[in-house]
């Protein structure tokens, strides 16, 4: 007799059982790693009754493997600061899967970074990148350095030292790292003038470089368009669209900053954006000029949100996530984990159409529940911020070229790749009700491509 699935999930009893085995050895494997383990869970719940129908990908122990990085490099980074002092932090480079091409991911420096943390962005990555089609396979790096308040010097000596380590490991048919979370242009630049004099070659070792030196158009703005229009795509499978619908955005960095100006662009209204100060809530809505000035305010002055309110006068939300603001379309783009299952019914509550994740996994596993319990459209980050790494991949192949494309061939480029990222969702992710859930249509729509070339592989 076929077994129903338990009220919580789509999962049969036999099928949880599955899953809570699978995560009891990965947990023994991979102890003190909550983030990669919440990573692997989200992706089994929803892949699990697919390898039930595709014995293939179980005898060729596909899930195993995959979970299981390539490589993972760790090392010390020694530098120096303004005062002479010497400080020794700890970096990593996970090279995680390079079934279906070299290894590509970013780099972020954060004083949370540790291993755990970058196996679940490096695990993420090899499934986002599947999804856009491009030959890369997934891989994420970082230190637990913090370049708040340090001098342009300070963070220089740090990217010097940083790389004389990391060059053995990449190489444009190897490993090609980009930015994230505290690696902005400045320390790309850093970064790579650091590997040209050690390798002695011009060539594309990473991505998001500056246009001057072999960047590409639209990447700064790649991953916050991307997701923008990934959420377009959402609304118009249901014939509406982001036209005139009200936005909360948390963060104001690279992925927030540009998401607000694709949804000004589009005829949406933004009312709130943060930092890890606090929420500022505009009700009149942050417009063009408010935005310039908050971008000059976040990429050159490197300032506080905080500032906006007092300039514009207002209100400031201190230690505030934008969660209880009442919203159509939320836009989490700071961190993992900053929308919990209590907003989550609280965004419902206030009449929630639609989410898309500009950040990675920044809802927890039981505010994912409440979306998919509720059927709100929910874009997962595998899906919904591929947009910054498929441009990425488009910087690399103009570099293997010696070309530039325009801006506008770029951003073509990027609206074709999500809107080819959407339809594989919805080719593995659609109901019988006509319902997507995105979820599971990424989850299984990145597996798919990188578990064949395993199989193809044999036993590596
Ligand atoms: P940035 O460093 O440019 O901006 C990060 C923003 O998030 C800042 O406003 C920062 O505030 C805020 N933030 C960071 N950590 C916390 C925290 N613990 N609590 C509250 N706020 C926090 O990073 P990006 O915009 O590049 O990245 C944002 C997210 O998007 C990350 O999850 C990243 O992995 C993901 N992403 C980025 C891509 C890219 O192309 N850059 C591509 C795909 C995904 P503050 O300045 O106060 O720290």
């Amino acid at each position: 007799m076929p077994e129903t699935p338990t009220p919580d999930s789509e999962l049969t009893a036999d099928q949880r059982k599955k899953v809570d085995k699978f995560m009891r050895g990965l947990k023994r494997r991979n102890p003190g790693e909550p983030e990669f383990h919440q990573a692997v869970v989200e992706v089994l719940e929803t892949l699990t009754p697919f390898l039930d129908d595709h014995q293939k990908y179980r005898d060729g122990y596909i899930l195993e493997r995959m979970t299981e990085p390539d490589r993972i490099v760790s090392f010390r980074v020694t530098w120096q600061d303004d005062r002479g002092r010497i400080h020794a932090d700890r970096a990593w480079r996970v090279q995680f899967n390079n079934s279906i091409g070299p290894y590509k991911g970013g780099l972020r420096f954060h004083p949370s970074v540790n291993q755990g943390v970058l196996k679940f962005l490096g695990f993420e990555q090899t499934f986002k990148n599947s999804l856009t089609g491009l030959p890369m396979g997934g891989a994420k790096g970082g230190a637990n350095f913090n370049p708040k308040r340090r001098s342009d010097r300070e963070v220089m000596r740090f990217c010097e030292s940083l790389m004389i380590e990391l060059h053995r490991h990449i190489g444009d048919d190897i490993d090609v790292p980009a930015g994230d979370i505290g690696v902005g242009a400045r320390e790309l630049g850093f970064m790579f003038g650091t590997y040209k004099r050690l390798a002695n070659r011009f060539t594309g070792i990473l991505t998001g470089k500056g246009l001057s030196f072999g960047g590409s158009h639209v990447r700064k703005e790649a991953t916050g368009y991307g997701c923008v229009y990934f959420m377009e795509h959402m609304l118009n499978h249901i014939d509406d669209s982001v036209e005139g619908k009200t936005c909360i955005v948390s963060g104001s960095g690279n992925v927030a900053l540009y998401a607000m100006q694709k949804l000004l662009n589009l005829g949406a209204k933004v009312v709130a954006a943060s930092d890890s100060g606090g929420t500022i809530y505009d009700q009149d809505g942050i417009d063009r000029d408010k935005l310039e000035w908050l971008k000059d305010l976040k990429e050159k002055r490197r300032g506080r949100v905080s500032e906006y309110a007092e300039k514009f006068g207002c209100e400031y939300r201190e230690g505030a996530t934008p969660w209880s603001i009442p919203c159509d379309l939320a836009f989490p783009c700071a961190t993992q984990n900053e929308l919990d299952e209590e907003d989550a019914e609280e965004l419902v509550k206030n009449g929630l159409v639609a989410l898309a994740e500009g950040a990675n996994m920044p809802s927890t596993h039981s505010a994912i529940r409440v979306f998919r319990r509720e059927r709100i459209l929910f874009g997962p980050g595998k899906a919904a911020n591929a947009g910054g790494v498929a441009v990425s991949g488009l910087e690399q192949s103009q570099n293997a070229l010696r070309l530039s494309w325009s801006a506008g061939e770029v951003e073509a480029r990027l609206q074709g790749i999500v809107k080819e990222i959407h339809e594989r969702c919805i080719e593995y992710g659609n109901h019988s009700d006509g319902h997507v859930d995105y979820l599971k249509g990424a989850n299984i729509g990145g597996f798919v491509k990188v578990a064949d070339a395993m199989l193809a592989y044999g036993v590596v």
